[in-house]
């Protein structure tokens, strides 16, 4: 982190409000930090009240903030067996590195350490050039990957944990990562009491892992084929419902992407009668052309679309550092935002979450720079060396990735 980016997240520290900052329960937490020239995270660190805490970052300026989702009573100690675990809030993360988005392909690269091949996207698990496994890899974040880890967040929120959970949306608090996505926590003692094992039913449920269709009462009996109702609960009930959903698709988007042209026109031709039945919760699924082959292609599908994509190892992990609440993210300068669910909706990261607005900056770019947006201004692609005029968020934003410094 450079001085001038520094000075501005020490502006930030002293103006910000204490209650904003204060993550519940702060004396029973661990801290961690991500200090400017220092290698590696300052852990076990605790504060008795916000005060502390705001001087330590007023103090330190670091480049990350992290708490622990556990709670201990004595979380100061620097070994796991002597903090004396009391519970843990349960924590739902969905990042953009674990969904799949097209434009990846464009944004995203790896160079191969081995001969230098490059490539789009992902790197692979072996270079198609010299078959070495080792990769250099560049990853950015753009409009497309941010929207689709936000409906992701809604589909988590609305389908699963206020939808098949039956939580209250008061009782979860969601937060912008300030980089790649969302975080939903739940801080309420009967969460925090759940063990490793009952964390993985919920997040197995939710990823819709080792569901198959006969084992959720999928039945063929040669001609006659059984499905769900959308009053069923749990999968089959929501692959009713999302089964409904890709019907009306179908006629409105005209081709859905992902899902085989012959599928659909056999879907397209049955589209009314199989409609009507879902509507009056009648589970007689046999239709004309429709063999089981095929309902394993359509129900593949509708399964793929209506679960959710979090991150499970963060949901099951009981010892788990996270993003403290109201940070910067050193990578972004963005602030790792605190919504409630009605503000979910209408959340711009680009805009809402950037901590830094005002004056331009000329800006000396470091390295190439795909196309980027910072509040209402799109900015680049650009090109080693270039000199650019841009907004403090967007100048503080290169600079947090090394990718510019003050012309
Ligand atoms: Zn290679
Ligand atoms: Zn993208």
């Amino acid at each position: 982190m450079n001085d001038y980016v520094k000075a501005l997240f020490q502006a930030y520290y002293r103006e910000i409000q204490l209650e904003k900052l204060m993550p519940r329960d702060l004396p029973k937490r661990e801290l961690g930090f991500i200090l400017p020239d220092k290698k590696g995270m300052i852990r076990h660190k605790a504060f008795a009240d916000t005060k502390d805490y705001k001087a330590f970052l007023l103090q330190n300026v670091p480049v990350h903030v992290y708490y622990s989702a556990t709670l201990y009573n004595s979380p100061w100690k620097d070994r796991m067996d002597l903090k004396d675990y009391i519970g843990c809030d349960l924590i739902f993360d969905i990042d953009c590195d674990h969904i799949e988005t097209p434009c990846k392909q464009e944004h995203d690269g790896w160079v191969c350490k081995g001969c230098g091949k490059k490539g789009g996207g992902k790197p692979p698990v072996a270079c198609p050039e010299c078959e070495g496994m080792s990769f250099d890899e560049k990853s950015w974040l753009c409009d497309k990957c941010l929207a689709k880890a936000k409906t992701e967040t809604l589909k988590l929120v609305d389908d699963f944990l206020i939808g098949d959970f039956g939580l209250p949306p008061d009782n979860m608090d969601i937060y912008f990562s300030g980089q790649r996505g969302y975080h939903v926590h739940l801080e309420k003692e009967a969460f925090r009491r759940m063990n490793a094992e009952e964390r993985r039913e919920m997040a197995d449920f939710i990823t819709a892992t080792g569901i198959s269709l006969s084992s959720i009462g999928f039945l063929v009996k040669s001609p006659s084929i059984t499905g769900f109702t959308m009053k069923d609960p749990g999968w089959r009930g929501k692959i009713a419902v999302n089964l409904l959903h890709l019907l009306d698709r179908i006629d409105i988007d005209g081709n859905v992407p992902l899902l085989a042209k012959e599928v659909q026109d056999l879907l397209r031709k049955n589209k009314e009668i199989l409609k009507k039945r879902l509507l009056a919760n009648d589970p007689n699924w046999s239709l004309e052309g429709i063999g089981q082959g095929y309902w394993n292609r359509i129900l593949e599908y509708v399964v793929r679309d209506t679960k959710c994509e979090i991150d499970v190892p963060v949901t099951i992990d009981v010892h788990r550092l996270i993003r403290a609440p109201n940070t910067l993210h050193g990578k972004s300068g963005f602030i790792n935002k605190k919504l409630k669910r009605d503000e979910l909706d209408k959340f711009d990261p680009f805009n809402d979450a950037v901590a830094f607005k005002g004056n331009d900056e000329r800006i000396k770019i470091l390295n190439d720079v795909p196309r980027f947006r910072i509040e209402d201004k799109t900015y680049g692609p650009f090109k080693k060396d270039d000199i650019e005029t841009m907004s403090l968020g967007a100048a503080v934003f290169l600079m947090c990735k090394n990718l510019g410094v003050v012309a």
